[in-house]
């Protein structure tokens, strides 16, 4: 069954850049859009920025340097400055205060004159052959539209280059993402007792015993994100195989994923020391997807780059995380391979390039992609696709979106040296 259906429009907004999604991706790519100089509306489908980081509940941010060097130079080092003590150069990872993270985003958007709408949501693309001529969004209002000269997909899954066509890779072989966690937040969590580390040592046990309904022994566990309160940040559980750009699988994962986080909290207080008293106090209301589209783009940063630690001659940034692809099943052949995975790592001071090729969206004129959908393969995604590489895909996307805005240009033939002039300037970390 159809239905036919035509409405007119209004058109609300006419903007250089439209970046939709407010994860870490889209805001780093709007404040630096702005700043160079563009007109740019920000549209966040919630009511707050920071994506998986913030309404996902992620309790850290990875490692913002490579022990040697500080790669997330630029919006990221703005970031850190603000929110973490003075980087040591260890490849630490961050515990975030997801309150504080976004009322830095805030201001951070607000400052630099973004136009930024909250419960916003993309529902369509307008296109005109190669180009990108506006988007539809599902707002408080009703639906309207918004016109652009340029896009920035952001929403994390692709959603705006599959609504205009763009091809993209999913999966694995069997078209299968690596699964998703719906994070949490504990309190009563004694953290003078709590050993981080033997969190994990009795899942297996737990498992055999009936309490725990799934064999997964990967957990990265709880985090103090508030300790002064005894309250922990979760990273807990894995649902599998979820497909977030179909509705029934993302409704069943939040199903399945409440009902596995209530067995962790009888798990936590049964087998682990200083949670006796541990209270699960809320699951996020946005599901922790880790994969899904990966947007087909002009080059694809493929595992030989993690490796090869070259250069590429249109380097938009470096990065350095291990190839970070969880258990694809619930079983001991699963997490067998995520450890192997986790061991592709660089030594201290190594790091990949990021193309620009990378962030362009090769079936669009006007469209750039940043964030977890970049083009890259699987290994290359489950690295990149962490906070910090959001920011370096997110800033070069949006410097790259408001230098095409000032040319006239087409994404394929912007001057990426004027680019990485650009990024330069900002503090970006560069090796060309
Ligand atoms: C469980 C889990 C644990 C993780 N742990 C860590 C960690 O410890 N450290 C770390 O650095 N990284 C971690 N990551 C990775 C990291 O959080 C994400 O990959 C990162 O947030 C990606 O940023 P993004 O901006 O690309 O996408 P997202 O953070 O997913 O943001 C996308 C944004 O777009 C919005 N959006 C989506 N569709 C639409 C639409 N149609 N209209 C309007 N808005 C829309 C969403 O609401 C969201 O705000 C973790 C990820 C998960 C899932």
């Amino acid at each position: 069954m159809t239905l036919n259906y035509n409405k007119a429009l209004d058109v609300r907004y006419d903007v250089d850049v439209l970046v939709a999604g407010g994860g870490p991706a889209g805001v780093s790519a709007a404040v630096m859009a702005a700043e160079a100089g563009a007109t740019v509306v920000i549209i966040e489908q919630s009511g707050s920025f920071g994506g998986a980081s913030t309404l996902g509940m992620v309790p850290e941010i990875m490692n913002f340097d490579d022990g040697e060097n500080f790669l997330c130079g630029g919006f990221g080092r703005r970031v850190h400055d603000a929110l973490f003590p003075p980087c040591k150069y260890e490849r630490e990872w961050v515990i975030t205060s997801p309150e504080k993270l976004k009322r830095l985003y805030d201001k951070m958007i607000t400052e630099a004159g973004v136009t930024y709408l909250f419960f916003n949501k993309l529902t369509d693309a307008v296109t005109d052959g190669k180009r990108i001529t506006h988007v539809t969004v599902s707002a408080p209002e009703g639906t309207y539209a918004i016109k652009a000269k340029y896009f920035i997909d952001t929403t994390g899954n692709g959603a705006l280059s599959a609504l205009a066509g763009c091809g993209f890779a999913y999966g694995d072989e069997s078209g299968v993402c690596m699964p998703a966690t719906l994070c949490s937040l504990w309190g009563n969590v004694d953290f003078d007792v709590l050993d981080i580390e033997q969190q994990r040592e009795n899942v297996e046990k737990a498992y055999r015993e009936g309490v725990l309904s799934q064999y997964d022994t990967i957990l990265p566990g709880m985090k103090p994100i508030f300790p002064e309160c005894e309250v922990a940040g979760g990273n807990i559980g894995h649902a599998f195989a979820v497909d977030d750009t179909k509705s029934r699988s993302l409704s069943d994962a939040m199903v399945q994923s409440r009902k596995i986080l209530a067995e962790y909290e009888t798990y936590y207080k049964t087998y682990v020391k200083g949670c006796e008293n541990t209270v699960l106090l809320r699951s996020a209301d946005l599901l922790g997807v880790r994969e899904s589209r990966r947007i087909h783009t002009d080059y694809t940063l493929t595992k030989e780059a993690f490796f090869a630690k070259g250069s590429f001659p249109d380097e938009i940034g470096r990065y350095s995380y291990p190839v970070d692809i969880h258990p694809m099943k619930p079983s001991a052949e699963g997490m067998a391979d995520f450890e192997k995975s986790i061991q592709l790592r660089h030594e201290k001071g190594q790091s990949y390039s990021i193309p620009y090729g990378a962030i362009v969206a090769k079936d669009m004129d006007n469209l750039f992609v940043a964030g977890r959908h970049v083009g890259a393969d699987r290994a290359m995604q489950a690295s990149v696709r962490v906070i910090p590489g959001a920011y370096i895909t997110g800033q070069a996307a949006g410097i790259a979106a408001a230098l095409c805005a000032k040319d006239g240009c087409d994404t394929h033939s912007l001057d990426v040296k004027a680019l990485q002039a650009t990024l330069k300037k900002v503090g970006a970390y560069l090796s060309v």
